[in-house]
């Protein structure tokens, strides 16, 4: 069996991290070759391959990660291969129970790898808190003073984390905002802190909450709220993909339309916001499984997004398409993004630490960069897929095995209901419950043929 998988690798698709995440077929295999195959990739050991195919958390755990917990609740575990992303590969963890998503990731990034290029640049680490000060007298007069005390508030904020301080990190700005609000004029003071590797919520938290009397004693008001912004907006990802036209003919159109389909398939979600919620959710369908396979908190990073999109006061997509002069393809995204690869649960949770060492990113940077371009790629396929032959005929084919097992079909049988329904291109619960009653009274009369 390793035979095999060892013989499935393009030995000369080698980019500059020394392995490739090509993996021709990878779909087409069985679910123990594919771990054979990820080998390959990175030496992953019995234990682990077992871990991943079966459990990657221990009640136990779960029952110290969570109150109340009652077991473990599983979705499916896949990887998105083919990446690659400022010319190195990358293969990329997803837990997510959409079936179109990986196929999708796997697809584009096969494609842009061949006919484009993907770079990603992240900017450093760089989150805040914020503290409410209401009942100021002064506002202005206390934002004077808050920023006169600002070396002995950071130095204060630092000894709350030696650690991140060591590495580095550590409380960097204070900045002062005063905002009209339904109860009048507040003073929100930002900390602003570079939080490494970590996502950084508890530690810029912990600042706050010990600067926060401070604060309120030196605006003579009262401190309220003290907690991480989710729009993170001073961490982005900026994502940038280039590709030449011609390899997106499809259903009949040209390259040349395809990619004009594209565009105008892009100003819609720059006209309307109704457009905009899905277009920004496809990119979502990138990132979200990698931060749930990673142990990061995909619920911050969704508030972050969707805040960043609506920042203009007008909610918008937050990946854009154009083409350039030479007529290639160029889609563009930036985005806050707000990861961890330690901290959190990163670092206890089993499945997550084999999942990030088959990352082999070394950074929260590097982890953001993986994550944003998963985004645009994932974006890209379900817009061109929209401009073109429509959503529905390949994500239903992806989906026909769970309508099957909707309809009662099992192990072998729901394949042969799906193959039949995607066959016949009518991928419907009513078809399912048809095809399968049919396979089930042949099954029967052969069973009988043969008894007799
Ligand atoms: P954490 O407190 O578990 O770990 C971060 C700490 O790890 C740092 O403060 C530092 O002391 C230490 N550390 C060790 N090595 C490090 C390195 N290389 N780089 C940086 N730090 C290093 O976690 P966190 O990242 O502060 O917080 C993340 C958690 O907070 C997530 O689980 C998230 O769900 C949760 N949370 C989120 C929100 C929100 O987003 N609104 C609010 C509260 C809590």
């Amino acid at each position: 069996m390793e035979e095999e998988a060892k013989n499935l690798i393009d030995i000369d698709e080698i980019s500059l991290n020394g392995k490739s995440s090509r993996f021709p077929g990878f779909y087409k295999h069985d679910l123990s070759i594919r771990l054979d195959l990820l080998e390959q990739w990175y030496p992953l050991t019995t234990n682990e391959k077992w871990m991943l195919k079966r459990e990657t958390l221990t009640p136990e755990l779960a029952d110290v990660m969570v109150e109340n917990a009652i077991g473990v609740f599983g979705l499916p575990l896949g990887v998105a291969v083919n990446i690659q992303l400022n010319e190195r590969d990358y293969i990329v963890p997803m837990v997510v129970e959409e079936s179109s998503v990986i196929a999708a990731l796997s697809n584009s990034a096969r494609l842009i790898r061949d006919h484009g290029t993907l770079t990603s640049e992240a900017t450093d680490p760089i989150m805040f808190s914020q503290v409410q000060l209401v009942e100021v007298k002064n506002p202005e007069h206390a934002k004077k003073t808050i920023l006169k005390k600002k070396k002995d508030l950071l130095r204060v904020a630092n000894q709350q984390d030696p650690v991140l301080a060591k590495l580095g990190g550590g409380a960097r700005d204070i900045e002062v905002r005063i905002i009209d609000s339904l109860s009048g004029p507040m003073v929100i003071v930002h900390i602003i802190v570079d939080c490494r590797d970590a996502m950084g919520a508890n530690a810029v938290n912990t600042m706050a909450e010990t600067l926060a009397p401070i604060l309120a004693e030196l605006a003579e008001g009262e401190a309220i709220c003290k907690i991480v912004s989710n729009l993170s907006d001073r961490r982005l990802v900026r994502v940038r993909m280039e590709m030449e036209v011609d390899c997106l003919a499809r259903a009949g159109f040209t390259g040349e339309q395809a990619a004009d389909r594209i565009i105008k398939a892009y100003h819609f979600a720059e006209a309307d916001p109704y457009r905009a919620a899905t277009h920004n959710k496809g990119v979502m369908n990138g990132i979200d499984p990698i931060l749930i396979a990673t142990g990061n908190d995909w619920r911050a990073c969704e508030a972050g997004v969707h805040a960043f999109a609506a920042r203009t006061g007008k909610y918008k997509p937050v990946s854009h398409f154009s083409r350039d002069k030479s007529g290639k393809l160029i889609g563009e995204m930036e985005i806050p993004m707000a990861l961890g690869i330690v901290g959190g649960v990163t670092s206890i949770h089993p499945g997550v630490k084999i999942l990030l060492k088959l990352m082999k990113v070394k950074t929260s940077k590097e982890l953001a960069e993986v994550a944003a371009a998963a985004g645009l790629l994932q974006n890209f396929t379900a817009v061109w897929t929209l401009a073109t032959e429509g959503i529905q005929k390949g994500h239903m084919t992806l989906h026909a095995r769970n309508v099957a097992v909707f309809a009662g079909a099992i192990g072998e049988m729901a394949i042969k209901v799906a193959n039949q329904m995607a066959h016949e291109g009518r991928v419907r619960y009513d078809r399912a419950k048809q095809i399968l009653k049919h396979l089930l009274v042949r099954e029967t009369q052969d069973q009988e043929d043969q008894n007799q």
